[in-house]
């Protein structure tokens, strides 16, 4: 592993040229780029200028001495993190603490003694190798999180637009645009999907059929724009009174159609007739208009039966709630077969 990685480089600042030398030599056989300097001054140059791996400081020179050295090294950015081993005489304890104060991590007496000068080396320089790996990994690794955190951004924004541009589309096609209840196409893909399900499981769907009570005068003497409010009004009214799994849509000009999935007619007929009472009751809004009122057909249609006859029979109980006077919900004469 050691010879995949790159030279390790090491800067010895020493005022004492025949350490640097012996340095040189001690240290050829780790095969590191090592830079000298002969003083203080020297170094700081070096170090602003290049990234080094491990740096040896004499404690005494003159001028700028090892422990200011440290000391600034450890300002820089580049070599905050760095080991400095300070090269230091025998028994010079006192100065020692100060450069471990300074930021040193070890050092070296004077005059060297080779093996333990190169050990002392061969371990900071692992350390700092291992630093390096652990941050190589830690910036790779952030970047991967980034990266994947962007992606998987994106990707959730993309699908948000796509589901809501299908959304637009299938409202599109399958909405009524003013009263945003389903159209009449849709309401029938409903009822096919209900008729199988109704004749899988013998109930009966009832169906009412809706007939806003003298719509054409509102039109006629309000204005097609009132018109279309009461329309829209009636639709939410409508909207709000609905059971949970019925199915309302807007079937004509002013005429809702109401499905009633496994109801029968006493249901049917009961939750019609709430419908009709919360039109009834509702305070309209809208400059001259005084109330609106529905007539309602109601039936039920038996598994087996075809829509065609239940409409026939919704259609014939809705002439009747108006030939009876309107604002009434009626049912077929003859006995529905149960
Ligand atoms: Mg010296």
């Amino acid at each position: 592993m050691d010879t995949e990685q790159p030279k390790l480089s090491v800067l010895a600042v020493d005022d004492e040229p025949m350490n640097l030398k012996l340095l040189d030599v001690l240290l050829k056989p780790l095969e590191l780029n090592i830079e000298f300097a002969e003083d203080g001054t020297k170094g700081l140059e070096l170090l602003e200028k290049n990234q080094y791996d491990l740096l040896l400081f004499d404690i005494m020179m003159p001028g700028i001495d090892g422990l200011e050295l440290c000391k600034l090294a450890r300002l820089n950015p580049q070599h905050k993190d760095v080991p400095v081993l300070i090269l230091t005489a025998f028994g010079a304890k006192e100065s020692l603490l100060k450069a471990f104060e300074a930021g040193a991590v070890d050092y070296i007496t004077k005059p060297f003694y080779g093996p333990e000068l190169v050990f002392r080396i061969k371990a900071q320089l692992k350390l700092r190798q291992l630093q390096r790996s652990m941050e190589t990994f830690t910036n790779e690794l952030n970047l991967q999180v980034l990266k994947a955190m962007k992606t998987e951004r994106e990707l959730l924004q993309s699908q948000q637009a796509l589901s809501e541009a299908n959304k637009t589309l299938v409202d599109w096609a399958h909405k009524d645009a003013l009263t945003g209840l389903w159209n009449r196409r849709k309401a029938w893909d409903l009822m096919e999907y209900e008729a199988e399900r109704s004749n899988r499981q013998k109930r009966s769907i009832g169906i009412a059929v809706m007939d806003l009570d003298k719509f054409k005068n509102v039109n006629d003497t309000l204005g097609h724009e009132v018109g279309d409010a009461v329309l829209k009004e009636a639709a939410a009214i409508l909207s709000e009174n609905l059971r949970k799994g019925d199915i309302l849509a807007r079937w004509g000009g002013e005429e809702f159609l109401l499905v009633f999935p496994e109801t029968d007619l006493e249901g049917s007929f009961q939750a019609a007739n709430k419908m009709r009472l919360a039109l009834q009751e509702a305070r309209w809004e809208l400059p001259g208009l005084e109330g609106m009122t529905v007539s309602i057909g109601v039936t039920v249609k038996q598994p087996g039966e075809t829509w065609t006859e239940a409409f026939k029979q919704a259609d014939d109980a809705l002439y009747r709630a108006k030939e009876n006077g309107r604002n009434r919900v009626e049912v077929p004469l003859k006995g529905i077969p149960s």
